[in-house]
Protein backbone atom coordinates (compact mmCIF):
# COMPACT_ATOMS: atom_id res chain seq x y z
CA UNK A 1 0.00 0.00 0.00
CA UNK A 2 1.01 3.61 -1.20
CA UNK A 3 2.49 5.12 2.56
CA UNK A 4 1.25 8.93 1.62
CA UNK A 5 -2.02 7.71 0.60
CA UNK A 6 -4.72 9.83 2.43
CA UNK A 7 -6.80 6.85 4.96
CA UNK A 8 -10.57 6.45 3.60
CA UNK A 9 -12.69 7.89 5.60
CA UNK A 10 -15.30 5.73 6.85
CA UNK A 11 -18.72 5.64 5.26
CA UNK A 12 -21.77 6.12 7.18
CA UNK A 13 -23.57 3.62 5.12
CA UNK A 14 -23.12 -0.09 3.88
CA UNK A 15 -25.45 -1.41 1.54
CA UNK A 16 -24.49 -5.25 1.72
CA UNK A 17 -26.52 -7.62 -1.32
CA UNK A 18 -25.36 -11.47 -2.32
CA UNK A 19 -25.71 -11.96 -5.71
CA UNK A 20 -25.87 -15.19 -7.09
CA UNK A 21 -27.36 -15.32 -11.17
CA UNK A 22 -28.54 -11.34 -10.74
CA UNK A 23 -27.41 -9.79 -13.81
CA UNK A 24 -31.04 -8.45 -14.38
CA UNK A 25 -31.12 -6.45 -11.63
CA UNK A 26 -28.14 -5.03 -10.60
CA UNK A 27 -28.14 -2.09 -12.50
CA UNK A 28 -31.30 -1.34 -10.92
CA UNK A 29 -30.41 -2.36 -7.43
CA UNK A 30 -27.51 0.21 -7.76
CA UNK A 31 -29.63 3.08 -9.04
CA UNK A 32 -32.23 2.36 -6.55
CA UNK A 33 -30.14 1.84 -3.49
CA UNK A 34 -27.91 4.89 -4.24
CA UNK A 35 -30.74 7.39 -4.82
CA UNK A 36 -32.05 6.57 -1.40
CA UNK A 37 -28.90 6.14 0.34
CA UNK A 38 -28.16 10.27 -0.90
CA UNK A 39 -31.47 10.98 0.57
CA UNK A 40 -30.57 9.93 3.71
CA UNK A 41 -26.47 10.07 4.23
CA UNK A 42 -24.92 12.24 1.35
CA UNK A 43 -22.29 10.56 -0.55
CA UNK A 44 -21.00 9.04 2.85
CA UNK A 45 -22.05 5.44 1.71
CA UNK A 46 -20.62 2.28 -0.20
CA UNK A 47 -22.68 -0.70 -1.69
CA UNK A 48 -20.71 -3.58 -1.25
CA UNK A 49 -22.11 -6.42 -3.96
CA UNK A 50 -20.76 -10.27 -3.81
CA UNK A 51 -20.62 -11.96 -7.12
CA UNK A 52 -21.40 -15.90 -5.42
CA UNK A 53 -20.57 -18.29 -8.47
CA UNK A 54 -22.91 -16.80 -10.64
CA UNK A 55 -22.91 -18.28 -13.75
CA UNK A 56 -24.15 -15.48 -15.77
CA UNK A 57 -22.93 -12.09 -16.59
CA UNK A 58 -23.01 -10.77 -12.72
CA UNK A 59 -19.29 -9.77 -12.03
CA UNK A 60 -19.25 -8.11 -15.41
CA UNK A 61 -22.04 -6.35 -14.09
CA UNK A 62 -20.66 -5.37 -10.97
CA UNK A 63 -17.51 -3.99 -11.72
CA UNK A 64 -18.91 -2.04 -14.46
CA UNK A 65 -21.13 -0.20 -11.66
CA UNK A 66 -17.84 -0.36 -9.64
CA UNK A 67 -16.77 2.48 -12.75
CA UNK A 68 -20.33 4.40 -12.21
CA UNK A 69 -19.68 6.78 -9.05
CA UNK A 70 -22.78 4.55 -7.13
CA UNK A 71 -20.13 4.10 -4.69
CA UNK A 72 -20.02 0.43 -5.48
CA UNK A 73 -17.27 -2.11 -3.90
CA UNK A 74 -17.44 -5.76 -5.63
CA UNK A 75 -15.97 -8.82 -4.41
CA UNK A 76 -16.24 -12.06 -6.18
CA UNK A 77 -16.17 -15.26 -4.58
CA UNK A 78 -13.74 -18.45 -5.48
CA UNK A 79 -17.35 -20.24 -6.48
CA UNK A 80 -20.97 -20.89 -5.20
CA UNK A 81 -20.88 -20.51 -1.43
CA UNK A 82 -24.61 -20.64 -0.94
CA UNK A 83 -26.68 -17.18 0.48
CA UNK A 84 -26.16 -17.10 3.59
CA UNK A 85 -22.03 -17.55 3.38
CA UNK A 86 -22.02 -14.58 0.96
CA UNK A 87 -23.63 -12.54 2.57
CA UNK A 88 -21.10 -13.18 5.51
CA UNK A 89 -18.10 -12.50 3.01
CA UNK A 90 -19.74 -8.99 2.09
CA UNK A 91 -20.33 -7.99 5.66
CA UNK A 92 -16.49 -8.94 6.62
CA UNK A 93 -16.06 -6.46 3.54
CA UNK A 94 -18.18 -3.72 4.73
CA UNK A 95 -16.40 -0.60 6.16
CA UNK A 96 -20.05 1.23 7.16
CA UNK A 97 -21.30 2.49 10.76
CA UNK A 98 -24.58 1.37 10.11
CA UNK A 99 -24.92 -1.84 7.47
CA UNK A 100 -28.07 -2.38 5.38
CA UNK A 101 -28.65 -5.99 4.27
CA UNK A 102 -30.97 -6.61 1.04
CA UNK A 103 -30.87 -9.19 -1.45
CA UNK A 104 -30.26 -8.59 -5.05
CA UNK A 105 -33.32 -9.22 -6.76
CA UNK A 106 -34.99 -5.97 -5.35
CA UNK A 107 -38.17 -8.01 -3.18
CA UNK A 108 -37.27 -5.78 -0.59
CA UNK A 109 -37.68 -2.28 -1.00
CA UNK A 110 -34.57 -0.19 -0.52
CA UNK A 111 -36.96 2.72 -0.28
CA UNK A 112 -37.56 2.00 3.40
CA UNK A 113 -34.27 3.13 4.61
CA UNK A 114 -34.93 6.47 6.03
CA UNK A 115 -37.92 4.79 8.04
CA UNK A 116 -35.14 2.84 9.20
CA UNK A 117 -32.54 5.10 9.99
CA UNK A 118 -34.96 7.35 11.78
CA UNK A 119 -35.69 3.93 13.93
CA UNK A 120 -31.52 3.49 14.54
CA UNK A 121 -31.50 6.86 15.65
CA UNK A 122 -33.59 6.31 18.78
CA UNK A 123 -30.47 4.04 20.41
CA UNK A 124 -31.82 1.05 17.87
CA UNK A 125 -28.96 -1.41 17.19
CA UNK A 126 -31.17 -3.62 14.60
CA UNK A 127 -33.81 -2.22 12.66
CA UNK A 128 -35.56 -6.08 10.88
CA UNK A 129 -37.76 -5.90 7.85
CA UNK A 130 -40.48 -7.78 8.90
CA UNK A 131 -43.08 -9.29 6.29
CA UNK A 132 -46.96 -8.21 6.51
CA UNK A 133 -47.49 -9.95 2.81
CA UNK A 134 -45.27 -12.17 0.49
CA UNK A 135 -46.48 -11.45 -2.91
CA UNK A 136 -43.87 -13.21 -4.75
CA UNK A 137 -43.85 -16.44 -3.18
CA UNK A 138 -46.37 -19.67 -4.16
CA UNK A 139 -49.08 -20.93 -1.78
CA UNK A 140 -46.99 -24.05 -0.84
CA UNK A 141 -44.18 -21.90 0.04
CA UNK A 142 -45.93 -19.58 1.72
CA UNK A 143 -47.72 -22.34 3.80
CA UNK A 144 -43.99 -24.37 4.59
CA UNK A 145 -42.47 -20.54 5.87
CA UNK A 146 -45.41 -20.17 8.08
CA UNK A 147 -45.11 -23.79 9.92
CA UNK A 148 -40.98 -23.05 9.87
CA UNK A 149 -41.09 -20.21 11.52
CA UNK A 150 -43.91 -20.63 14.20
CA UNK A 151 -41.69 -24.13 14.76
CA UNK A 152 -38.43 -22.29 14.87
CA UNK A 153 -39.86 -20.04 17.54
CA UNK A 154 -41.14 -23.21 19.57
CA UNK A 155 -37.99 -24.93 19.09
CA UNK A 156 -35.10 -22.23 19.50
CA UNK A 157 -33.54 -20.98 22.96
CA UNK A 158 -33.78 -17.72 21.57
CA UNK A 159 -36.63 -15.25 20.24
CA UNK A 160 -36.76 -15.52 16.57
CA UNK A 161 -38.71 -12.73 14.90
CA UNK A 162 -41.75 -14.26 12.60
CA UNK A 163 -41.82 -13.66 8.70
CA UNK A 164 -38.09 -12.00 8.95
CA UNK A 165 -35.59 -12.85 6.37
CA UNK A 166 -32.18 -11.04 6.67
CA UNK A 167 -33.55 -7.56 4.80
CA UNK A 168 -32.29 -5.46 8.09
CA UNK A 169 -30.23 -2.41 9.28
CA UNK A 170 -27.93 -3.25 12.37
CA UNK A 171 -24.95 -1.36 14.17
CA UNK A 172 -21.36 -1.65 13.81
CA UNK A 173 -20.90 -3.28 17.45
CA UNK A 174 -23.77 -5.81 16.71
CA UNK A 175 -22.10 -6.35 12.87
CA UNK A 176 -18.60 -7.18 15.01
CA UNK A 177 -20.58 -9.63 17.26
CA UNK A 178 -21.95 -11.50 14.40
CA UNK A 179 -18.30 -11.05 12.60
CA UNK A 180 -16.88 -13.10 15.43
CA UNK A 181 -19.28 -15.77 15.72
CA UNK A 182 -17.39 -18.50 13.89
CA UNK A 183 -19.99 -20.76 12.53
CA UNK A 184 -20.39 -22.85 9.20
CA UNK A 185 -24.08 -23.43 9.23
CA UNK A 186 -24.98 -19.80 9.16
CA UNK A 187 -28.60 -18.65 9.66
CA UNK A 188 -27.83 -15.27 9.50
CA UNK A 189 -30.83 -13.93 10.99
CA UNK A 190 -31.06 -15.73 13.97
CA UNK A 191 -27.39 -15.13 14.99
CA UNK A 192 -28.88 -11.64 15.09
CA UNK A 193 -31.58 -12.28 17.62
CA UNK A 194 -29.01 -14.41 19.75
CA UNK A 195 -26.77 -11.23 19.81
CA UNK A 196 -29.37 -9.15 21.63
CA UNK A 197 -29.47 -5.26 22.13
CA UNK A 198 -32.16 -3.19 20.94
CA UNK A 199 -34.02 -4.43 17.74
CA UNK A 200 -37.12 -3.53 16.50
CA UNK A 201 -39.75 -4.40 13.51
CA UNK A 202 -40.21 -2.43 10.54
CA UNK A 203 -43.31 -3.59 8.37
CA UNK A 204 -43.70 -4.24 4.73
CA UNK A 205 -44.90 -5.96 2.09
CA UNK A 206 -42.39 -8.31 0.13
CA UNK A 207 -43.06 -7.87 -3.65
CA UNK A 208 -42.33 -10.59 -6.21
CA UNK A 209 -38.74 -11.14 -7.66
CA UNK A 210 -37.93 -7.96 -10.29
CA UNK A 211 -36.15 -10.22 -12.65
CA UNK A 212 -34.94 -13.99 -12.57
CA UNK A 213 -35.61 -17.16 -10.66
CA UNK A 214 -35.46 -17.84 -6.81
CA UNK A 215 -32.19 -19.81 -6.18
CA UNK A 216 -34.09 -21.53 -3.55
CA UNK A 217 -35.81 -24.98 -4.70
CA UNK A 218 -37.15 -26.94 -2.42
CA UNK A 219 -33.62 -29.24 -1.37
CA UNK A 220 -32.09 -25.91 -0.65
CA UNK A 221 -35.03 -24.31 1.62
CA UNK A 222 -35.13 -27.66 3.46
CA UNK A 223 -31.24 -27.86 4.36
CA UNK A 224 -32.24 -24.05 5.01
CA UNK A 225 -34.30 -25.17 7.73
CA UNK A 226 -32.40 -27.81 8.78
CA UNK A 227 -29.55 -25.45 9.66
CA UNK A 228 -31.70 -23.45 11.59
CA UNK A 229 -33.22 -25.87 13.83
CA UNK A 230 -29.94 -27.50 14.58
CA UNK A 231 -27.98 -24.06 14.60
CA UNK A 232 -30.76 -22.73 17.66
CA UNK A 233 -31.79 -25.66 19.26
CA UNK A 234 -31.01 -29.17 21.09
CA UNK A 235 -34.55 -29.24 22.13
CA UNK A 236 -34.37 -31.99 18.89
CA UNK A 237 -32.48 -34.35 20.79
CA UNK A 238 -34.77 -34.18 24.08
CA UNK A 239 -37.32 -35.05 21.87
CA UNK A 240 -35.67 -38.22 20.83
CA UNK A 241 -34.99 -38.98 24.46
CA UNK A 242 -38.67 -38.74 25.26
CA UNK A 243 -39.51 -40.46 22.86
CA UNK A 244 -37.53 -43.28 23.50
CA UNK A 245 -38.07 -43.07 27.13
CA UNK A 246 -42.28 -43.28 25.58
CA UNK A 247 -41.86 -46.25 23.74
CA UNK A 248 -40.08 -48.16 26.07
CA UNK A 249 -42.06 -47.83 28.76
CA UNK A 250 -44.96 -48.68 26.48
CA UNK A 251 -42.93 -51.64 25.60
CA UNK A 252 -42.61 -52.17 28.94
CA UNK A 253 -46.20 -52.64 30.05
CA UNK A 254 -46.58 -55.08 27.16
CA UNK A 255 -44.39 -57.40 28.23
CA UNK A 256 -45.06 -57.49 31.75
CA UNK A 257 -49.23 -57.99 30.22
CA UNK A 258 -47.80 -60.82 27.82
CA UNK A 259 -46.52 -62.87 31.17
CA UNK A 260 -49.29 -62.42 33.10
CA UNK A 261 -51.35 -63.67 30.81
CA UNK A 262 -49.12 -66.82 29.73
CA UNK A 263 -48.80 -67.26 33.67
CA UNK A 264 -52.35 -67.09 34.53
CA UNK A 265 -54.34 -68.33 30.98
CA UNK A 266 -51.58 -69.95 29.52
CA UNK A 267 -52.23 -68.80 26.35
CA UNK A 268 -49.04 -69.22 23.83
CA UNK A 269 -47.35 -66.32 22.59
CA UNK A 270 -49.38 -64.64 19.56
CA UNK A 271 -48.28 -64.51 16.04
CA UNK A 272 -45.90 -63.10 13.21
CA UNK A 273 -47.81 -60.02 12.63
CA UNK A 274 -47.93 -58.12 16.09
CA UNK A 275 -44.22 -58.89 16.13
CA UNK A 276 -43.36 -57.55 12.49
CA UNK A 277 -45.28 -54.59 13.62
CA UNK A 278 -43.05 -53.85 16.73
CA UNK A 279 -39.80 -54.63 14.86
CA UNK A 280 -40.58 -52.27 11.87
CA UNK A 281 -42.26 -49.55 14.40
CA UNK A 282 -39.18 -49.61 16.81
CA UNK A 283 -36.73 -49.88 13.85
CA UNK A 284 -37.68 -46.98 12.24
CA UNK A 285 -37.96 -45.13 14.88
CA UNK A 286 -34.50 -45.81 15.60
CA UNK A 287 -33.26 -44.82 12.42
CA UNK A 288 -35.08 -41.41 12.88
CA UNK A 289 -33.22 -40.34 15.94
CA UNK A 290 -29.64 -41.88 14.29
CA UNK A 291 -30.33 -39.78 11.45
CA UNK A 292 -30.91 -37.03 13.67
CA UNK A 293 -27.63 -37.27 15.93
CA UNK A 294 -26.09 -38.01 12.62
CA UNK A 295 -27.40 -34.17 11.85
CA UNK A 296 -25.93 -32.69 14.94
CA UNK A 297 -22.38 -34.85 14.68
CA UNK A 298 -22.07 -34.18 10.91
CA UNK A 299 -22.31 -30.66 11.80
CA UNK A 300 -19.63 -30.26 15.00
CA UNK A 301 -17.26 -32.64 12.56
CA UNK A 302 -17.66 -29.54 9.96
CA UNK A 303 -17.32 -26.89 12.61
CA UNK A 304 -14.24 -28.69 14.19
CA UNK A 305 -12.57 -28.73 10.50
CA UNK A 306 -12.02 -24.51 11.36
CA UNK A 307 -12.18 -24.13 7.46
CA UNK A 308 -12.39 -20.79 6.56
CA UNK A 309 -16.39 -19.55 5.62
CA UNK A 310 -15.73 -18.44 2.50
CA UNK A 311 -12.87 -17.84 -0.16
CA UNK A 312 -12.81 -14.15 -1.61
CA UNK A 313 -11.02 -14.08 -5.21
CA UNK A 314 -10.85 -10.34 -5.97
CA UNK A 315 -12.22 -7.46 -4.62
CA UNK A 316 -12.86 -4.03 -6.60
CA UNK A 317 -13.48 -0.59 -5.61
CA UNK A 318 -13.87 2.74 -7.03
CA UNK A 319 -10.33 3.86 -7.39
CA UNK A 320 -9.51 0.89 -9.55
CA UNK A 321 -7.58 -0.51 -6.46
CA UNK A 322 -7.53 -4.51 -7.37
CA UNK A 323 -6.46 -6.31 -4.22
CA UNK A 324 -5.83 -10.34 -4.72
N1 LIG B 1 -28.04 -15.83 -3.33
C1 LIG B 1 -26.66 -16.02 -3.22
N2 LIG B 1 -26.15 -17.29 -3.35
C2 LIG B 1 -26.95 -18.38 -3.57
C3 LIG B 1 -28.34 -18.19 -3.64
C4 LIG B 1 -28.86 -16.90 -3.52
O1 LIG B 1 -25.93 -15.07 -3.03
O2 LIG B 1 -26.40 -19.49 -3.67
C5 LIG B 1 -28.61 -14.46 -3.20
C6 LIG B 1 -29.53 -14.05 -4.32
O3 LIG B 1 -28.83 -13.46 -5.40
C7 LIG B 1 -30.43 -13.04 -3.61
C8 LIG B 1 -30.51 -13.59 -2.20
O4 LIG B 1 -29.38 -14.45 -2.03
O5 LIG B 1 -29.84 -11.76 -3.57
C9 LIG B 1 -31.80 -14.34 -1.93
O6 LIG B 1 -31.93 -15.38 -2.87
P1 LIG B 1 -33.30 -15.71 -3.62
O7 LIG B 1 -33.94 -14.45 -4.10
O8 LIG B 1 -33.00 -16.74 -4.64
O9 LIG B 1 -34.14 -16.33 -2.43
P2 LIG B 1 -35.66 -16.05 -2.03
O10 LIG B 1 -35.87 -14.57 -2.05
O11 LIG B 1 -36.47 -16.77 -3.04
O12 LIG B 1 -35.76 -16.61 -0.66
MG1 LIG C 1 -35.53 -13.35 -3.57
Amino acid sequence: MNEHAPLKPIPKLSVVAPCHNEEENIDELCRRVAEVCRQSVGESFEIVLINDGSKDRTWDTIKSNVEKGNHVVGANLSRNHGHQLALSAGLSVCQGERILVIDADLQDPPELLPEMMKLMDEDVDVVYGQRTKRKGDSPLRKAASDIFYRLLQKLSDVEIPLDTGDFRLMSRRVLDVLLSMPEHHRFIRGMISWIGYKQVPVYYERGPRAKGETSYDLKRLFSFAIDAFTGFSVKPLRFAMFLGIGTASVSLIYVAYIIVRNITFGTPVEGWASLMAAILLLSGIQMMILGLLGEYLGRVFQEVKKRPLFVISEIVSPQDDVKD
